[in-house]
Parts: C-alpha cells; structure tokens; sequence
C-alpha cells in the first residue's frame, strides 16, 4: 500500500487531473524536448465524461463548450459570423408517442385528476394525487401490464432513424417551395441543425433541437428569401405530424406533443435556449449513476434499487437483444439508455463549430500557459481513478469551490457576434 499523501500532494494530484474526479492513469516516458532527459512518471489525464453525475468537473467544461456550440450556431461567435442573427432559426421539442398512461407532474402540480374508466386488468387510470418532483411514482404507468415496454424500447431504439429522415423530408419539401419538382435534388438552401436527446422520466427519449437556414453557396451565408421562418415553420410542423418510418417491427411516428419556437426573436432567448441544452447534455439517462454505463450482466440490472418502471424498461432492453429480429439493434450495449442508440448530442457539419476544436484550442491556450520546458512521450494506460478514494472527494469539494467562488464574481455582460 502506498504511503498516505499530505494534502498538498493530493491536491497538487488533482490539479494535474485538471480537477477530474475519475483520472485515467497513464504510465509512459517522458522527454524533455529541450535538454533530451527522460525520465519515467505516470500521468493522470481528465476522463472527459459529459455526465455530470459521473464526473462534476469534466461535466462542467463539457457544459460550458456546448453552450458555445450552441449559441455560436444561433448568434455567431467561433468563426460563426453573427449575420447568422438574419436567418431564420428554430427551437423544435419533439416527443415519443404514449406506450400507456403514466404518473405525471402537470404545470398546476395535479397528476391524473379527471375520472377514467379502469383499464382491462380492473386498475384505475385516475390519479389525484400531487406528486413531489422527486416522487419516482413520476413518469411510471398507472398499469404496468398495459405499459407497452416492448414498443416503448423499439421506438428509443430506431428514434435517431426517424429524426434522420425527417430531417430529409423537410429538405425536400423545402426544396419544391423553391422549385416544384427539384425535392430529389434539393439546394439553393442548407438547413443545419444541432439537436440535443434528454429522457423523459417515462424512460422515452425526446429532442431538442435548433435549426438554422442558410444560403447553399459560401458557409453561413443568408438564404434564399422566398424560405422565411414562416414557411420554415409550416413546413416542420406538417412533417412532424404526418411523417412515419417503417421498420422491420411496425411504422413509428411522433408523438401528438411537439413544440416549436422561434429562436430569431430575442438574443437573450437565444441564450437561455443555449443554457437549456447545454443542461440536457450533461444529464446521464435518469440523472443517477445508475443507468450512466452500460451493464455489463442482467443481475446489475435486477439489483438496482430506485425506480422498477426504469428496471424494466433496461431489463426489456436486455432480454430483446435475445431475440433475432432485434439483433441489429444492439439493444444489450444499450439497455442503460433504454435501447436508444443515438449521440446524445449531434449536429450537422455546417451548424457552428466542434467539440474537438474547442478542447484543441483550451489545450493549446494551457501549453501557452505553462511555464515548464515542453515534454513529449509515450504512454500506456495503466487503470482509472485515485489511489486514494478519498481523493474524489476532495476533487469534487474543491470543483464545488471553485463553482462557488465563480457564482460571487462580478459577472461580464453577455456579448453577441464576434469570437468569444
Ligand atoms: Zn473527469
Ligand atoms: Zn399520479
Ligand atoms: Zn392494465
């Protein structure tokens, strides 16, 4: 067993963690590419995990670059041109349709108070119960054995599929607003979008998604006007309502329930839309630990304490992927997401900047920083975490300072355009 460390050394630990909570730990060679010395060290990289509930530390940085790669998209901003505040711009939810009556939460704070007759199996479908935000009862069927779990699973599992092409029929049915009869072949326009995936307590996913219209020329350039926001609108809210795909287990839709905005109003909603999503991005699939990785047996599934309707919609999951029909889904790899196989953050080539740019540009800005001579080797991986446990907690209290000490700084105005 290693010697206890003094709290400067796991604090100095942690800082070359850059703050993570569960490190990856490298062991390799370096070289000091100035002097030629080597010598031989193990090295704590950040894990990077976007999950909140996972790792605090990396979640944040995870959060504030998709705030910046939403809003860049939405009011310009890292080589984004702010002439993007011209064109229309979008906010679409769009849900799952209902796989049976479930506990819910309405804006009045009121469940299910309007009388039902009983479901088949004699169960009632009336709830007046005023259920607390925390209640688990939220989100889970008042009839188990009429939630369609099988349906409920197939349908996260072939969701991304539907988005996918619905995406290609509003193109096309933009492009025959141009030009009747070009919808094969549509351009003139390019429709970029960034779309964000968050579970609703009933353990289905639903998207959030931006859309923004460009010109098909140069990037960012303004779009042909005949394609107003109006007509943009009109067009999404026609197929998300008629619009189906059929798989090799029945036709899936959209649910009734979609909302759509428009995002070109007002800047400060802009930016409130980019908080939202870059909230939603950071969630795990219930915001537990639980279903934050994949299972590895069907008895991690059946030993979690916690919601049953999520247990049974993972062990559905499971126990499909038995089934030949469903192999292509990979619905095992996925049973902790409910069989959803998507990103849970996607967007088009043309919509703003990257992730992976963001984080080259915040490396390179730390190497600009660093006073030490600059080092280069090879490493191996060697595990995951602190030597100590106690160490997380350390690094979590002081991601928590740090937090704190941000909130009680004197806060810059926000800006539009232009890099930030
Ligand atoms: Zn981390
Ligand atoms: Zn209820
Ligand atoms: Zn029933």
């Amino acid at each position: 067993m290693s010697p206890r460390k003094s709290p400067s050394e796991v604090v100095k630990e942690i800082n070359q963690a850059g703050g993570c909570s569960h490190p990856i730990r490298l062991r390799g060679e370096f070289i000091n590419t100035n002097t030629g010395e080597v010598n031989q060290r193990p090295l704590m990289v950040a894990c990077k995990d976007r999950r909140a509930v996972v790792c605090p530390s990396c979640s944040y940085l995870y959060k504030a670059d998709a705030w910046i790669l939403v809003s860049a998209g939405l009011i310009g901003g890292k080589g984004v041109p702010a002439s993007v505040c011209e064109h229309p711009r979008l906010f679409l939810t769009l849900t799952a349709p209902s796989f049976g009556a479930v506990h819910a939460r309405q804006a009045d704070g009121s469940c299910r108070p309007r009388p039902q007759p009983p479901c088949p199996h004699g169960r009632s479908l009336q709830c007046q119960l005023r259920h607390d935000e925390k209640d688990l009862k939220v989100g889970s069927p008042l009839c188990d054995a009429c939630f369609d779990y099988e349906g409920a699973i197939l349908w996260n599992a072939e969701a991304s599929r539907l988005w996918n092409r619905t995406l290609e029929q509003i193109r096309r049915r933009l492009a025959v607003c141009l030009a009747p009869g070009l919808e094969d072949n549509p351009q003139g326009f390019r429709l970029s979008y960034l779309k964000v995936a968050e579970f609703q307590r009933r353990g289905l996913v639903h998207f959030h998604v931006v859309l923004r219209l460009d010109g098909a020329g140069e990037a960012f350039s303004a779009p042909p006007s005949e394609l107003t926001t109006e007509v943009l609108s009109l067009v999404i809210a026609d197929v998300v309502r008629e619009f189906s795909i059929i798989t090799s287990h029945g036709e899936i839709a959209w649910g009734r329930q979609f909302d759509l905005s428009d995002a070109s109003t007002l800047d400060r909603d802009d930016l409130r839309i980019a908080g939202y999503l870059a909230k939603y991005a950071t969630k795990s699939t219930d915001g537990t630990k639980d279903f934050a990785r994949s299972f590895q047996a069907r008895s991690n599934i059946t030993s979690l304490n916690g919601s049953s309707h999520l247990r049974q919609l993972a062990l559905t999951a499971w126990d499909l992927a038995l089934e030949s029909e469903f192999e292509n889904l990979n619905l095992r790899a996925h049973a902790h997401a409910f069989g959803h196989r998507g990103q849970l953050i996607t967007k088009s080539r043309h919509y703003s900047t990257r992730f992976l740019d963001l984080r080259a540009a915040r490396a390179a800005y730390m190497a600009r920083q660093s006073t030490g001579d600059p080092m280069s080797g090879t490493f191996v991986f060697e595990g995951r975490g602190y030597d100590d446990p106690h160490t997380v907690e350390v690094a979590e209290f002081l991601h928590w300072l740090s937090l704190e000490a941000k909130k009680s700084a004197p806060r810059p105005e926000p800006t539009t355009g232009g890099d930030r």
